[in-house]
């Protein structure tokens, strides 16, 4: 049996690779274990060199790398630089931070007590399609600087690089049975890892309709779950805001990865006097948007990632949507959707309440500050957001009042290898990246040292 892996800018068959069912995620896991206590006693300068060892051998195969996501998930090429740049840089940190996985030491009645951070055993990664090997690389730095073992499931249309990275990690000289990667489908491999009595974590990224599930099966065996979801996050527009750098901001932050994108902006909150002008700046920017061939460095938008992904988002912009911005898409093969942007729209609509995982952007104007707020918080979700004043208090006012996990100021960036990330409220549990990460791949051993003092 064979996963056909297909390139979504032509439909053609970029790949055919063995489709691992549950068997083969019980002899993963068993590799794993097997591995466990070897990795666990590799002396921590010695796992930081192989750490590193293994960014410089994927810095080595960064371009090939590049050229391979771009294909499988269709991603512009320039994007897929960055994105296997960020996979080196995640390698490097975690390598770092091998030797300072530190406890503390607590003075206690009757001598010391002292903490380790232990590793956990073999942990079951399981990821999506729209950053396969970046959001793999978020949880394989920090797990296997932790000590952990590894199986890792990628998303099963887009599985090429993370087989690619197995092989790269032994290349490299992590040992046999470290990195594990069974490319599945999730209802019955991934759900296999969840149920599996010996994996101790799951760290997951996916729909929260997903996630709910991989929560409600680790529970059966008190399993450790992050969890990384969905969101629906708000780009808030003051009118004392730069409106020309706020405009050409606001189409990157939904249309990047063809707004497939857990922090995609897709609900452009504009203060109601601001709104003509921003749409008029905004409108200039979305129509120059270069949609096509993802390997044409010219390119700034590829395709979705799947026909069903196509109809999906199709849904949410029917024949009567008020749609105030469409950009162009190639005809022919290919699962090509145009950048789209909806004005005015009810905070209520469908659009601006659900996820759409498209290149579809929905502006609702705003009255004043109070009201930014609450139509910002009114969401399930609560992962990242921006916000766009020249007024400094205002901006950190807004900014902690905000029900979300990553924000920026003047800028629609989310993610840093150094700082957090991660979701409020149905957007997930626990934070990827910078120290915090760390913590979740380990659990806290506490040993008190009686002195008879
Ligand atoms: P998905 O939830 O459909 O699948 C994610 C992974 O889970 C895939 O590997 C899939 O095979 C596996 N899976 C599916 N059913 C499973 C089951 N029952 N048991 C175990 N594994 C199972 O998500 P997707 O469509 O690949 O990705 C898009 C979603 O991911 C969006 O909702 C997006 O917001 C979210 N996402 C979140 C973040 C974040 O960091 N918060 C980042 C990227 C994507």
């Amino acid at each position: 049996m064979t996963l056909t892996v297909l390139e979504p800018a032509t439909e053609a068959v970029l790949a055919e690779v063995p489709r691992a069912g549950p068997d083969d995620a019980d002899a993963a896991v068993a590799r794993a274990k097997a591995a466990y206590p070897a990795w666990r006693a590799v002396a921590p300068p010695d796992r930081a060199r192989l750490l590193y060892g293994l960014a410089d051998a994927l810095a080595e195969r960064q371009e090939e790398l590049a050229v391979l996501e771009a294909r499988n998930a269709g991603k512009p090429i320039g994007d897929a630089r960055g994105e296997m740049g960020m996979v080196v840089d995640v390698f490097r940190y975690y390598a770092g931070a091998v030797e300072r996985n530190l406890g503390d030491t607590i003075p206690v009645t009757g001598g010391v007590a002292m903490t380790f951070r232990e590793p956990l055993g073999v942990v079951a990664l399981i990821t999506p399609w729209n950053f396969p090997l970046t959001i793999a690389a978020w949880k394989l730095g920090p797990c296997l600087a932790a000590g952990n073992t590894v199986v890792l499931k990628p998303a099963e249309l887009t599985p090429l690089t993370a087989l690619e990275f197995e092989r790269i990690a032994l290349e490299a000289g992590l040992p046999e049975g470290v990195v594990n990667v069974v490319a599945g489908p999730g209802s019955t491999c991934g759900r296999r890892l969840v149920e599996h009595p010996d994996v101790a974590k799951v760290a997951f990224t996916g729909s929260t309709a997903v996630g709910r599930t991989i929560a409600a099966g680790a529970a059966q065996t008190i399993k450790r779950v992050t969890l990384e979801l969905g969101g629906k996050s708000p780009n808030l527009v003051f009118a004392d805001a730069d409106l020309e750098a706020a405009a050409a901001a606001a189409p990157w932050a939904v249309f990047g990865n063809a707004g497939q994108d857990c922090c995609a902006r897709s609900r452009i909150l504009v203060e109601s006097a601001a709104l003509d002008r921003f749409m008029d700046a905004l409108e200039e920017v979305v129509e120059g948007i270069r949609v096509g061939d993802p390997l044409d460095e010219a390119t700034q938008m590829g395709p979705l990632i799947s026909a069903a992904q196509r109809e999906t988002v199709a849904s949410y912009v029917p024949e009567d949507a008020p749609v105030a911005v469409r950009g162009s898409a190639p005809d022919g093969p290919g699962f090509w959707f145009p950048p789209t942007v909806l004005c005015p729209v009810a905070p209520d609509d469908r659009a601006a309440r659900e996820e759409i995982f498209g290149p579809v952007a929905c502006v609702i104007p705003f009255r004043d500050e109070a009201e930014a707020i609450e139509l910002a918080n009114d969401t399930v979700y609560g992962l990242s957001g921006s916000i766009w004043t020249r007024d400094g208090a205002r901006a950190l006012r807004v900014a902690r009042a905000l029900d979300t996990g990553v924000l920026s100021i003047n800028s629609n960036t989310s993610v840093r290898v150094a700082t957090p990330f991660g979701g409020f409220k149905q957007s997930g549990v626990g934070r990827e990246l910078g120290p915090h990460a760390l913590e979740h791949y380990t659990e806290v051993k506490t040993v008190y040292y009686a002195t008879g003092g």
